[in-house]
C-alpha cells in the first residue's frame, strides 16, 4: 500500500534514483574524458559534503530560474517567503532556506538540494487557509532538516556533473518533464534495487509528515491543517477523477495516513493562534487575475477584498475604470496592510490619477518602508512609482540601501541593472546584473557579466568589482574547473 500523501517526487519515485544511476552509469562516459573510464565505487566518486550540497543547491537554483516559469510577482513570493522563513526561525532552524514560487497550476511542492523549496501556484490557489499552505511548507522544511535528499545523493553525485544533475532534478521535481514514458523503460534495464529505494522514500515521507506537523504547531499554526488539506484534496479528486492533484496522483492519500496525521496533531500543544489576516485571499485573487484557469477561487469576499479585486483589473479603455477612490480609502483605513499599499502603488503607476493621490501614495510608501525595510514587494513597487515620477535617484538609493545583506537580491539587482541600462551606464548595468545572477547561483554568467562590466567601469566601480571578486574568489574560481 502506498502511504504517501505529500510528495517530493524525487524521493517518492524511482525517478530520482534512476537519475542518480543514470548519472553514474552514463554521464561519466559521455561527458568526461573518454580516456578516464569511470571507476564507480572508489576514488572517482567524491564523498558527499556540505560544499557539494551548496554547489548542487546553486546549480538547482540556476536551473529553476533559467528553465522554468518562476513566479516573480513580488507580493506572491514575499508572502510565501514570510511564511517559510518565519517558520524556520520559530523552529530554531538557521539553514539558508530559499523559497521560490513556480508558475504551474498543478497542486505540488518540492524540496530541492541545500534548502531550496518550491511551491506551485496551483497549490497556493488550492489552500483554504494559511494553515493549510503552511502545512505543506512545514512538510517540505522537514525534508530539508532531515537531510532526505542529501542522504540519497551522497554517494551518487559527481562534481563534474553537478549542472546536468541539478537540471534533471529540477525537471523531475517540477514535473514538467514527461517522465512517465521514457524513464521506466530505462530503469527496467538496470539492476537497481528500486524496492529498497522506495522503502527509504516512504520512510522519508512518513518522517516529513511527523516532523512537519510538529513544525506547524511550533510555528503557531493549526496542526490539524495537514490532514484537513489532504483529506479535502482527496475527496475533491474522487468526485472528479480527471482532476487529481499532482501530489495525489502518484501518491494517494490513505485513511491511515490521514488518521496518523490527525493523531499526531491531537497530541501537540495548542499554541496561541496566528493573527488572522486576509493575505492568502488577496494573493489568490492576484494569481487568479493572472491565470484565470487556476481552480479554487477564494470564498465570499469582504467589501475590502472586493475593492482590492477591482483594483487588480487592468482597465482597458472601454471598460469600467478602476475605482481608485475605494483603494485610497482602503489604504487610509488600513495603513499597515502591506498588500493594500503595494496595490495602490501599482494602480498609481497604471492609471495616472490626481496629483493628490500620487502624493498620498508617496507618503504612504515612505511610511511603510520605514516600518518594513526588508519587504521586497514594497521596495520594488515603491521604486516603480519613483521611476514613474522620473525620480531615478531616489529609486536607486532605496534599492541599493535595502538590497544589501538580503537573502533574495535577484529581482532588486535586476531592477537596478535595468535603471542603469536606461541611463546608458552600461558598466553599472552589467555589474548589477552580475550580482543578480550571483544570487541565483549562476556563477558562470556572473563571471561573464563582471568581465563585461570591467571593460568600461569607472575607478570606483572597478574597486567594487575587485572587492566582490576577492570576497567570492573561491566560488568564482572553482566554477572554472567544473565543466568538463
Ligand atoms: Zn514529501
Amino acid at each position: 500500500m502506498n502511504t504517501h500523501f505529500l510528495s517530493i517526487k524525487a524521493l517518492d519515485t524511482p525517478f530520482y534514483h534512476f537519475l542518480a544511476v543514470l548519472l553514474i552509469s552514463f554521464l561519466p562516459a559521455t561527458l568526461l574524458n573518454a580516456a578516464t573510464p569511470p571507476d564507480l565505487g572508489s576514488s572517482d566518486l567524491i564523498e558527499y559534503n556540505i560544499e557539494l550540497e551548496q554547489e548542487l543547491g546553486r546549480a538547482f537554483t540556476t536551473a529553476l530560474h533559467t528553465q522554468y516559469n518562476l513566479n516573480y510577482d513580488p507580493e506572491v513570493v514575499a508572502y510565501i517567503r514570510k511564511i517559510g522563513h518565519e517558520m524556520a526561525s520559530q523552529i530554531g532552524e538557521f539553514r539558508p532556506f530559499r523559497f521560490y514560487v513556480i508558475d504551474n497550476p498543478s497542486i505540488n511542492a518540492f524540496a530541492g538540494p541545500n534548502g531550496v523549496i518550491g511551491i506551485h501556484t496551483g497549490l497556493i490557489s488550492a489552500a483554504k487557509s494559511e494553515d493549510e499552505l503552511a502545512a505543506v511548507i512545514a512538510h517540505e522544511i522537514a525534508h530539508v532538516t532531515q537531510n532526505h535528499l542529501s542522504r540519497g545523493h551522497e554517494t551518487n553525485s559527481k562534481r563534474s556533473n553537478i549542472n546536468t544533475f541539478a537540471t534533471l532534478l529540477a525537471a523531475i521535481l517540477i514535473g514538467m518533464h514527461d517522465s512517465s514514458a521514457v524513464y521506466p523503460t530505462l530503469i527496467a534495464g538496470m539492476s537497481l534495487d528500486i524496492e529498497q529505494q522506495l522503502k527509504n522514500s516512504r520512510l522519508h515521507e512518513s518522517e516529513a509528515d511527523h516532523i512537519g506537523i510538529q513544525f506547524l504547531s511550533q510555528a503557531g499554526y493549526n496542526p490539524h491543517a495537514m490532514s484537513q488539506f489532504f483529506n479535502r484534496l482527496a475527496k475533491a479528486s474522487q468526485s472528479n477523477t480527471s482532476q487529481i492533484p499532482e501530489i495525489l496522483r502518484s501518491h494517494p492519500v490513505t485513511e491511515r495516513r490521514i488518521a496518523e496525521a490527525d493523531n499526531r496533531a491531537q497530541n501537540l500543544p495548542t499554541h496561541a493562534p496566528k493573527k488572522i489576516n486576509n493575505d492568502l485571499t488577496l494573493i489568490q485573487l492576484k494569481l487568479k487575475q493572472k491565470t484565470p484557469s487556476l481552480t479554487n477561487s477564494p470564498s465570499p469576499l469582504t467589501a475590502n477584498e472586493q475593492c482590492y479585486q477591482n483594483a487588480l483589473k487592468k482597465s482597458p479603455p472601454l471598460s469600467k475604470p478602476v475605482n481608485l477612490q475605494c483603494l485610497q480609502t482602503l489604504v487610509k483605513n488600513n495603513p499597515n496592510h502591506i498588500l493594500y499599499t503595494t496595490q495602490l502603488l501599482q494602480a498609481v503607476v497604471q492609471h495616472h490619477p490626481s496629483p493628490n493621490l500620487i502624493r498620498f501614495a508617496n507618503r504612504q510608501a515612505d511610511y511603510l518602508m520605514a516600518l518594513y525595510p526588508k519587504n521586497t514587494a514594497l521596495l520594488i513597487h515603491y521604486s516603480n512609482l519613483l521611476l514613474h515620477q522620473n525620480n531615478d535617484e531616489k529609486a536607486i538609493y532605496l534599492l541599493k540601501t535595502h538590497t544589501q545583506n538580503q537573502r533574495y537580491t535577484y529581482q532588486t539587482y535586476k531592477k537596478l541593472s535595468e535603471i542603469y541600462a536606461k541611463k546608458d551606464q552600461t558598466a553599472e548595468a552589467y555589474y548589477f546584473l552580475a550580482l543578480a545572477q550571483f544570487n541565483i547561483g549562476n556563477l558562470k554568467r556572473t563571471q561573464y557579466l563582471l568581465k563585461q562590466a570591467k571593460t568600461s567601469a569607472s575607478t570606483n566601480l572597478q574597486q567594487k568589482i575587485s572587492l566582490f571578486e576577492h570576497k567570492n574568489g573561491k566560488l568564482l574560481k572553482d566554477k572554472q574547473i567544473t565543466i568538463p
